[in-house]
């Protein structure tokens, strides 16, 4: 059961996986009496962490019309759950992929509002690497909390490790939308929810990098219309010839750069970087890529079903967008 319930934080997170950046994605399921009370994660930074999101639709199961429904930034949640809880999460176990955080950065600390609730335990899938937000399991612990770690521990791994790279170093990681048959040319291979996905995860981008030829064929105009806010990555071409068309649309695209260089220099000097192209670019800078996200569309039953495996990456984890498009990350 321990497994199970921490898997439904692991794959509520993957969802958001990007789109916390600079935070690292994290999910939280709330149990209660083995049932599932929600399952929930952190979306995007500046919003609620996992653990409020989850401890607010689990309080909403038993209070459907409290005024907490309306609430949505972070402190004030944690205002109103540490004021009425009503010893409701006595009984409530939660799950919950990361360590708990507990410094107060944009929100309050979780690990202090675990402990004003008082739940009744706390599993822990990794154990926090930064410093800065570490000692929530301990804190727990001082304020007699029962804590288990490691729980799915290489998953949550796993699901962590974007976040460690790009406060290490910095994360590239480059995108690719295929058919089943591995075919990427064309048009438009994949719905417009997995471009909507695609528009969110650009606006939080330092760089975008995409291949000349690329340019040239699909005229693209690489902004992020299709997300919350418009933000247009600055845009890296690599391209040995700085000939390009400037009726492409990517180059009336307002507050963004665009850079045209045979140098991939850039890409260190970001913290946080996507590629898009096809198979020659992706070969081309195999050894710069921290992670390979293949958006594959199921739409045509095209055969013979491409390998995958076949791209010298290791796949950790695949989900479906829509009854059309998986998205699959390898590392
Ligand atoms: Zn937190």
């Amino acid at each position: 059961m321990k497994n199970k319930f921490m898997q439904l934080a692991i794959n509520e997170a993957w969802k958001y996986q990007f789109h916390t950046y600079p935070n690292p994605a994290v999910g939280a399921t709330v149990v209660r009496n083995n049932k599932v009370l929600s399952v929930q994660a952190h979306k995007t930074s500046g919003m609620p962490h996992a653990e409020v999101n989850a401890l607010k639709s689990a309080y909403l199961t038993a209070y459907p019309n409290s005024e907490l429904k309306q609430l949505v930034s972070s402190l004030e949640i944690h205002e109103f759950l540490t004021q009425n809880h009503n010893d409701f999460f006595k009984d409530c176990e939660i799950y919950v992929t990361l360590e708990p955080c507990n410094h107060i950065g944009k929100t309050p600390a979780c690990a202090m509002l675990l402990e004003a609730i008082s739940i009744k335990k706390v599993y822990i899938g990794t154990l926090d690497p930064n410093n800065v937000a570490s000692g929530g399991k301990q804190r727990l612990e001082n304020s007699g909390i029962e804590v288990e770690i490691d729980i799915c521990k290489e998953q949550t791994d796993k699901l962590l490790f974007p976040f460690i790279k790009w406060n290490k170093d910095n994360f590239v990681f480059y995108k690719m939308a295929m058919r089943e048959d591995g075919s990427v040319t064309g048009g438009y291979i994949t719905s417009k929810d997995s471009l909507t996905k695609v528009h969110e995860i650009r606006i939080k981008l330092d760089l975008m990098v995409i291949g000349g030829n690329t340019v040239r064929i699909d005229r693209p105009t690489l902004d992020s219309r299709f997300a919350q806010q418009n933000i247009s990555p600055n845009i890296l071409i690599y391209s040995k010839s700085k000939e390009f068309d400037n009726a492409i649309p990517l180059f009336s695209v307002k507050n963004r750069e665009v850079e045209i260089s045979d140098s991939l220099d850039k890409i260190s000097k970001n913290n946080f970087v996507m590629i898009e192209g096809g198979y020659n670019l992706l070969n081309t800078i195999k050894e710069k890529i921290d992670c390979l996200v293949l958006f594959i569309s199921h739409k045509e039953n095209l055969n013979p079903k491409f390998d995958i495996s076949s791209l010298g990456f290791k796949k950790v984890y695949s989900y479906s967008i829509n009854d059309k498009d998986e998205i699959v990350f390898l590392f």
